[in-house]
């Protein structure tokens, strides 16, 4: 067996069906967000505003974020010491569940290392405690829910996205005594699409169903709280597990789940991927606790983070930019071809020292490459109007269309952005 020519190939495929990735190598710097460094090829460092972190309100380089993972880290040191189980249950930690199931008004939550890992052991857990569960599973899941539904083992049935009709159909297809878990996102982070939570729980009532929702895209940026999407619609305790990350909105690291007692408890319990794998430092715990509490108490930088996006939105579709709507923070611009978007992002980083990644296959269906860009509340206006003239520049140099929206629309925005940017 060739082992290093296998590996390359595998790799060359990629490269020819170009999905090759090539990370950006960032400097974030904390006083200056979005503005950062970057170390181009050659090694060297230039200056780059990024436009497409999901740390969508900036948290991560909050002065009293950053303080409480400094403090923490001077008491009780770098790392955790283990698992929950084995010397790895810190204070902190126990704080930051209890912050989190108060957050979401459910009786517990538990943290995992991650959203991923949280989404892979809550999913499969909590369906291999239920005798004979049927998941039903949203089209469009991100891929940790794939997997924690893979993982399950059981019976699953997949729903269109966002297609109640089509759940209800396969819903009422099962005697209602039997073990059903729907399991849907409340924003679908690519195309920036809202579930339609409150219908989701209606038919999971009339049909005997449990949901879990995965929050990660609107933890901190909805809600009177932050609490999420289900929050924001009154249906927070109409939800079974709501699960959400620690690393987006939060701008920290981790994941969790939010439910009943003894079905957290019941994963606590039995989940392997939580049990033999080493707890959060006592630090991170700190800093996404000081970050929740904080958005508890901060309407305003929701308010100023969809006040940027819908500008956003505003300017570049007054431009002619393909920007695909949305009723969300997420604000995605259609190319429809993996090389020209990739090519769109190099140009946008060479020439006007913009970064946002492509969007190709298999994050998104090929023919729908994108440019996903995340506005925050530290986007001025006159960091949008600079963002407009870049992008205008790449459709321009590209050759790719511009189809300025209707004036109306266009005028609305514009001359607001304008003024405040001068
Ligand atoms: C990013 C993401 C996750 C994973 O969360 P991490 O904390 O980054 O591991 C889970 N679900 C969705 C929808 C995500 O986009």
């Amino acid at each position: 067996m060739d082992y290093r020519a296998t590996f390359q190939a595998a790799v060359d495929r990629l490269k020819d069906e170009r999905r090759y990735r090539v990370f950006c190598e960032l400097e974030r710097e904390a006083a200056r967000f979005p503005h950062a460094g970057r170390r181009d090829a050659a090694g060297e460092r230039r200056p780059v505003t990024i436009w497409c972190s999901n740390d969508y309100l900036g948290m991560g380089r909050h002065p009293e974020v950053i303080a409480a993972m400094q403090d923490a880290a001077g008491r009780f040191g770098a790392g955790a010491g283990g698992t929950r189980n084995i010397s790895g249950t810190s204070r902190a930690m126990v704080e930051l569940e209890a912050e989190l199931a108060d957050l979401h008004g459910k009786e517990a939550a538990l943290v995992f290392t991650s959203g991923w890992i949280s989404n892979l052991a809550g999913i499969s857990t909590i369906a291999q405690l239920l005798p004979d569960c049927l998941i039903l599973s949203d089209g469009l899941n991100h891929n940790s829910m794939i997997e924690g539904v893979r993982r399950a083992g059981c019976e699953r049935k997949v729903w269109r996205h966002n297609d109640v009709a089509h759940l209800e159909e396969l819903l009422a297809a099962e005697p209602r005594e039997r073990a059903k878990l729907i399991v849907f996102e409340s924003l679908y982070s690519m195309d920036g699409d809202i579930a339609p939570i409150v219908a989701i729980a209606d038919l999971a009532e009339k049909y005997g169903a449990m949901t879990y929702i995965d929050e990660v895209h609107a933890v901190g940026l909805y809600g009177a709280r932050g609490a999420g999407v289900c929050e924001r619609d009154g249906v927070m305790d109409r939800i079974d597990v709501i699960e959400g990350t620690l690393a987006k909105g939060f701008g920290v690291l981790g994941g969790y789940i939010a439910g009943d007692a003894a079905l957290i408890d019941a994963v606590r319990s039995h989940a392997p991927a939580f049990i033999f794998s080493t707890a959060l430092p006592p630090a991170v715990c700190a800093a996404a606790r000081a970050s929740i509490r904080l958005l508890k108490q901060r309407p305003d930088l929701r308010t100023a983070h969809q006040r940027q996006a819908r500008m956003t939105k505003h300017a570049l579709a007054a431009a002619g930019l393909p920007v695909m709507e949305n009723p969300s923070h997420i604000v995605p611009v259609f190319v429809g071809d993996a090389e020209t978007c990739k090519a769109a992002s190099d140009l946008l980083l060479e020439r006007h020292a913009i970064y946002i990644q492509p969007i190709n296959y298999p994050t998104v269906p090929r023919g729908t490459e994108r440019l996903r860009i995340t506005p925050t509340p530290l986007h001025d206006d006159a960091m949008i109007v600079t963002l407009v003239e870049a992008l205008v520049d790449v459709w321009t140099t590209l050759g790719l269309p511009l189809t300025p929206a209707e004036p109306a629309a266009a005028g609305c925005a514009l001359p607001e952005l304008k003024r405040a940017a001068e």
